[in-house]
């Protein structure tokens, strides 16, 4: 497989056209995340950039069915507006750019779209409409944090610093995204002040891990996203009102 048959945007009308009409086409994955602050040794890219590699591993293992559709860097960040360089949506932004991006899938004819998303603070506000998307949209349509395929075993396993999955995932620029940023990008690691924090938790990473977890992630994403494909996941369209 060419790399590029993954990434929307490397399509061009005609390559895009006629793969979608010969119904090569079947699943779009959307990756959202977040610009952010994280803390002082990680770059502000952090979840965007993983949330985009997830998304690709998960589409080659999928070639030539899936779609990387990328759009949408900056999420829900009002919460870390302190620290200055984080670029922050509004929830009202993000659910309208969202689901815009979504009617722009539907509409080149996908029916199946997998949100995947990188970001804690883009979560509320999407399980609270998502019934209403799901209505407008009439798709096989899911919202997936990528770390909720991750298990108690896989923390105790690999997690030194006490977290507990999946409900302390991602945890803020802590063990976890650590040791993503490690393997996955370590020029985003600034090594001068990593181990040298107030928070010991950031140090107890490793790129190991981050290869153990990337693997982790990628594997069962493509299997929930393989199901999604082949019918055996579905979210059922909830009803109107009569
Ligand atoms: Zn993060």
């Amino acid at each position: 497989m060419n790399e590029e048959e993954i990434w929307l945007g490397k399509l061009t009308r005609r390559e895009f056209r006629n793969r979608m009409d010969a119904g090569e086409l079947k699943l779009a994955i959307l990756p959202v995340a977040a610009m952010e602050q994280h803390l002082e040794h990680l770059a502000m890219e952090h979840d965007w950039r993983s949330a985009r590699l997830v998304a690709g591993g998960v589409a080659r293992r999928l070639a030539p069915r899936a779609l990387v559709a990328e759009a949408l860097m900056a999420g829900i960040s009002e919460h870390h507006m302190i620290h200055r360089g984080t670029l922050n949506l509004q929830p009202g932004t993000f659910l309208m750019v969202l689901s815009d991006l979504v009617d722009s899938l539907v509409r080149a004819g996908f029916e199946n779209v997998l949100v995947l998303n990188g970001h804690g603070g883009n979560i509320a506000a999407s399980d609270a409409v998502w019934d209403q998307l799901l209505r407008k949209y009439q798709i096989n349509l899911h919202f997936l944090p990528y770390w909720n395929v991750l298990t108690r075993e896989d923390a105790v396993e690999l997690l030194e610093s006490g977290t507990r999955l999946p409900e302390d995932l991602p945890g803020h620029a802590q063990e976890f995204e650590t040791s993503m940023a490690l393997e996955l990008f370590p020029e985003n690691v600034r090594r001068d002040v990593w181990k040298d924090q107030p928070d010991p938790a950031p140090a107890m990473a490793t790129a190991e891990k981050g290869a153990a977890f990337y693997e982790r992630i990628v594997d069962r994403v493509a299997a929930y996203a393989g199901d999604m494909i082949e019918g055996r996941r579905r979210l059922a369209v909830p009803e109107f009102h009569p």
